[in-house]
């Protein structure tokens, strides 16, 4: 019943023991996982992964990281082709990351909102990856948002004030392992919020929650998510994560989380 809704199980990091992992999350009760791509190559990765199994759906994605300074139309032709495969639920992660000062912001924007315009060509869903570029994202979501947008604040970072932003804009706010850091904003953005915007993730491999932090994350600790937000919402873990499989099953459009 727990829904990691962004993991990227698909990576090499997980090569040498995916089985095992896949095997922990069972055990842990996670009912979804949805894998997002990076690029060409780890999209199809996703969605290969995704067709092996059941509870696994892919998106596909060009993520900021990958915006190089010259970006051919070939790229968002193959990803569009990509994009409308069976288990490709989102277009993600996509969006804007200017946390390192040689990053091409430019660049990045115009992929960005390329990406954007084949999600709503496709009427789907966006995952969206935003680090230190707030004002523009916003200003890009709402130049490019002709009809309401849906998607997802992947590892949402913002304070309360972005939080309502991205809510008003048809997004929902997905919370990482950081949410177990002593020095998150997040649980201020939880409480702030309806319980009805909140999704659970771990992009796994990375920003593993406490006590795990430093090491490898995997799929099987988003338990550890939900737990903290039941925790600051002061509501059953039950109640968390039916409520919160519940929104990913809206937002990605599928029956119930995890039961294709
Ligand atoms: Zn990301
Ligand atoms: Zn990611």
């Amino acid at each position: 019943m727990f829904v990691d809704t962004h993991c990227h199980l698909s990576f090499p990091e997980f090569d040498q023991d995916r089985h095992e992992v896949i095997a922990r999350l069972k055990e842990a009760g996670i009912s979804l996982l949805i894998d997002p791509g990076i690029d060409i190559a780890t999209s199809k990765k996703s969605i290969e992964l995704a067709r092996e199994f059941d509870f696994i759906y892919a998106n596909v994605g060009f993520h900021p990281h990958e915006v190089k300074d010259f970006v051919t139309d070939l790229i968002f032709e193959e990803l569009a082709t990509l994009a409308v495969l069976p288990k490709v639920v989102a277009i993600g992660e996509i969006g804007l990351d200017y946390h390192y000062p040689d990053y091409n912001q430019s660049a990045q924007q115009d992929a960005c909102r390329e990406m954007l315009r084949i999600a709503r060509s496709l009427d789907m869903p966006v995952v969206i990856h935003c680090r230190d570029a707030w004002p523009d994202m916003l200003q890009i979501l709402s130049e490019e948002n002709h009809s309401a947008m849906r998607g997802v604040m992947h590892c949402f970072s913002g304070d309360t004030e972005i939080a309502s932003a991205c809510i008003r804009k048809g997004f929902k706010l997905s919370i990482p392992g950081t949410v177990t850091y002593k020095r998150s904003l997040l649980p201020e953005v939880i409480r702030a919020v309806s319980l009805d915007d909140l999704l659970t993730e771990t992009d796994a491999p990375y920003l593993s929650p406490v006590p795990h932090r430093g090491k490898r994350n995997e799929p099987a600790y988003v338990r550890t998510v939900t737990e903290a937000i039941a925790r600051i919402r002061e509501i059953s873990l039950d109640n968390a994560a039916t409520r919160i499989a519940h929104n990913a099953a809206d937002i990605f459009r599928l029956p119930v989380a995890g039961q294709p």
